[in-house]
């Protein structure tokens, strides 16, 4: 493929969607792979939705994850949003004066016209249709006014917006490289506004300008725009450019083929990276969420080398991508498995940040539990619930979870004095050692495992579920662990 030049156009309002951050991947892969450019470009000319501030969050969950625009928006080093580029601006509100000089060459060539109907009618109208169950659109009432007398008009101060004019006895067919062949017979188009009363472009008009004027190659965006691609491509048409390929890719679902929740809580990549889910298995799982190589292949990890290499928006289903959360975190406990437990425990280091600060642990033992939960970790925020107890003089539990299903506390009791004088006497105290040690006294005692390994485990972690005795007395140590053993006989 030639150098691709792709853009990646989020409005500002807010949030970034785990949605918008897909099509951002697979632009920069795209322009990665080509040695071409990846470009934002902000679409505000919705001002009612602007949401202060989002430009500055886009971009620093862009910076997070590494996607990192080549041109147009983007963090200069003190982390201010600046733009960069010679097809700028690259923010649509500071464009006006472009989109408008093309909405007059739309007028003059009757590609669009002026519409002067009043807010009370288009609502009247559209009453009017929705009650006799007809589809709702303009019905081309001003389409018919002389060129004249609108422009006199207009010059008289009259408000107005600017329509495309759709011809209504042709077949536009679209060939979209995700979806193949699409045709869209134009009646079924309605005269949409390109630009409005208050001078903004709407996006239709807005978003062909730019496409064209920026050199844009492939148009990588959502599903829902497929119905205003032929709108655009007559736009192309009108003004005699060629247009970009398009690609639109399908919605994401939930696992139950539901939509995907537009709330926040649910969506926001700011609130998955929060989450600790690493941003390499972030995308790794969004790649391929719609797309495999083919060919019968299983493959679910990927670096983003490889993706590079072998990522193509023709093997990018055309059927919806469901958003399976248990399969994100397998991923993501993949990439954590990967880190080395220096690392892992440097990204662990804010999660923990109140149980260090109340314990004072150190480096070497804050390793050591981090790698003891490395294997069976999904996310980083879900640590604090997971080693707690480390972080405590002694974990608070009701005495009766001590007690074995199969025991009694007297005889937990006894079992565990027994164990302590063992333990006390012993000199290695590393895993291995220690599992040994008590394996053997327990045989050597004819007792079971589950009538002392139970207790020992509970009173060294208060908990139900957790990981095994031995690696968990191993990362105490011999003092913490004998004192917990220890309190543990005296609450029996
Ligand atoms: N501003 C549009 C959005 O946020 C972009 C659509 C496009 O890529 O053309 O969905």
């Amino acid at each position: 493929m030639n150098k691709a030049r792709v853009r990646f156009a989020p409005s500002p309002t807010g949030f970034v969607h785990v949605g918008s951050l897909l099509t951002a991947l697979y632009d920069w892969l795209i322009a990665r792979q080509t040695g071409g450019t990846f470009i934002l470009r902000i679409e505000d000319t919705d001002q009612k939705r602007f949401v202060p501030g989002s430009v500055e969050n886009l971009l620093s969950v862009l910076k997070k994850v590494g996607l990192n625009p080549d041109e147009g928006v983007m963090l200069d080093k003190d982390g201010k949003a600046v733009q960069k580029g010679k097809f700028g601006p690259y923010v649509q509100s500071e464009r006006l004066d472009i989109y408008r000089k093309y909405a007059d060459q739309l007028i003059e060539s009757g590609d669009a016209y002026y519409c002067f109907c009043s807010e009370e009618r288009l609502t009247a109208l559209r009453e009017e249709q929705e009650k006799n169950k007809q589809l709702t659109r303009y019905d081309g009432h001003c389409r018919d006014i002389s060129l004249e007398e609108a422009k006199a008009r207009v010059a008289g101060g009259e408000k107005y917006v600017i329509r495309q004019r759709v011809p209504q006895d042709e077949t536009m067919i679209h060939n979209d490289i995700i979806r193949g062949e699409v045709k869209f017979p134009l009646d079924s188009i309605d005269d949409s506004v390109l630009m409005k009363s208050d001078g903004f472009p709407t996006y239709h008009l807005a978003v062909v300008v730019d496409d064209h004027l920026m050199e844009i190659t492939h148009v990588i965006r959502a599903q829902e725009w497929l119905p205003s691609t032929p709108k655009h491509l007559l736009l192309y048409r009108s003004f005699g450019w060629s247009a970009p390929q398009f690609a639109h890719m399908s919605h994401l679902l939930n696992k139950d083929r539901s939509k995907l929740s537009k709330r926040q809580g649910d969506v926001a990549v700011e609130d998955y990276l929060t989450q600790g889910y690493l941003p390499e298995a972030l995308l790794n799982f969004l790649a391929t969420v719609g797309w495999n190589e083919g060919d019968g292949s299983e493959q679910e990890i990927y670096s983003l080398d490889e993706l590079i290499r072998k990522f193509s928006l023709e093997k990018i289903h055309k059927t919806a991508a469901y958003f399976d959360r248990e399969k994100l975190d397998w991923i993501n406990g993949i990439y954590i498995r990967n880190l080395s437990v220096e690392k892992l425990t440097d990204l662990c280091l804010p999660y923990l940040e109140s149980e260090i600060k109340n314990s004072k642990a150190d480096m070497t033992y804050l390793r050591n539990i981090i790698a003891l939960e490395q294997e069976r970790l999904k996310k980083l925020a879900d640590l604090p619930g997971l080693v707690s107890y480390f972080f405590v003089d002694l974990p608070d539990y009701p005495t009766e979870m001590l007690v074995w299903k199969k025991s009694t506390a007297e005889v937990t009791k006894k079992n565990i004095e027994m164990l302590f004088d063992f333990m006390f006497g012993l000199k290695k105290w590393d895993k291995e050692h220690l599992e040994k040690e008590i394996i053997g006294w327990i045989g050597d005692n004819k007792l079971t495992n589950g009538e002392v390994l139970w207790p020992l485990r509970v009173a060294l972690t208060g908990l139900e579920k957790s990981p095994g005795p031995f690696e968990v007395a191993a990362v105490l140590g011999r003092e913490k662990s004998l004192a917990r053993i220890k309190s543990a006989i005296e609450s029996l």
